[in-house]
């Protein structure tokens, strides 16, 4: 069977009356119904004034418009002077906490912190000093590094979590990759430890691999902890 031929469509019907001769003018209620009166709207009786509308039709919605342009430009405008110090003392908080590690492992280190006021070591940041002097690490060093990382180390872990938990929306996306970033390195590093104590508990291990093994675990901490607190350090100064 073939298709069936549609018949041809029947030309559309011109309005008899031209609509420059109906007013445009609207009526009934919320002015839904046109006129409809059989004459210009310059002439209708109705409607021969209804331009004077116009101003009270727009100007309710340009100012209406601009108010709120304006209000939520106020709103989302970024740094009040409230919100920079607020931003400015979340990153002291941050910075803070990655330098309380680093004052604890020097405590404990047995040059302490004669390490950083060596005059030496004066152009070099206080971060790549302790990356660089690292100190030789011997079975009997395990216990002396021991609440650094079984117990600061969490500690830190802990407090990072908290101001991600609590000023995480406030802060930019290179400063929470920082905090990400020291938290697993941080994690990585007490796995590392506890696993050397394990070792050279029963000289399992020899003792320069003990000792690089000593040597990652500090090192792989201050990259990320001087890495958190540069970043934390310049945010604040930015502002
Ligand atoms: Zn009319």
């Amino acid at each position: 069977m073939g298709k069936k031929r549609r018949p041809p469509r029947p030309p559309k019907e011109e309005p008899k009356q031209p609509s420059g001769n109906r007013c445009w003018g609207r009526t009934g209620p919320f002015f839904l119904r046109r006129c409809d009166k059989r004459t210009p709207s310059r002439t209708c009786p109705d409607h021969k004034h209804q331009w004077l509308y116009v101003p009270f039709i727009l100007l309710p919605a340009i100012g209406g418009y601009a108010t709120t342009v304006i209000s939520l430009g106020q709103f989302f405008k970024p740094q009040t002077k409230d919100e920079i110090t607020l931003a400015q003392t979340i990153y002291t908080r941050i910075s803070l906490i990655a330098h309380s590690w680093k004052g604890e492992y020097l405590t404990l280190h047995p040059k302490g912190w004669d390490l950083v006021t060596d005059p030496a070591t004066r152009n070099m940041s206080v971060w790549q000093v302790l990356i660089e002097r690292v100190p030789p690490f011997t079975k009997e060093d395990w216990l002396r590094y021991k609440p650094l990382f079984f117990v600061r180390l969490e500690n830190i872990r802990s407090e990072l979590q908290g101001v991600l938990a609590a000023y995480g929306s406030q802060l930019p996306p290179s400063m929470k990759t920082a905090i990400e970033n020291t938290r697993g390195q941080l994690t990585a590093d007490y796995t590392l430890y506890y696993w050397l104590g394990r070792n050279i508990a029963d000289d399992r291990m020899p003792a320069d691999m003990a000792n690089m093994m000593f040597r990652s675990a500090l090192i792989g901490a201050f990259q990320t902890l001087g890495a958190l607190a540069t970043e934390a350090e310049r945010l604040r100064d930015s502002k």
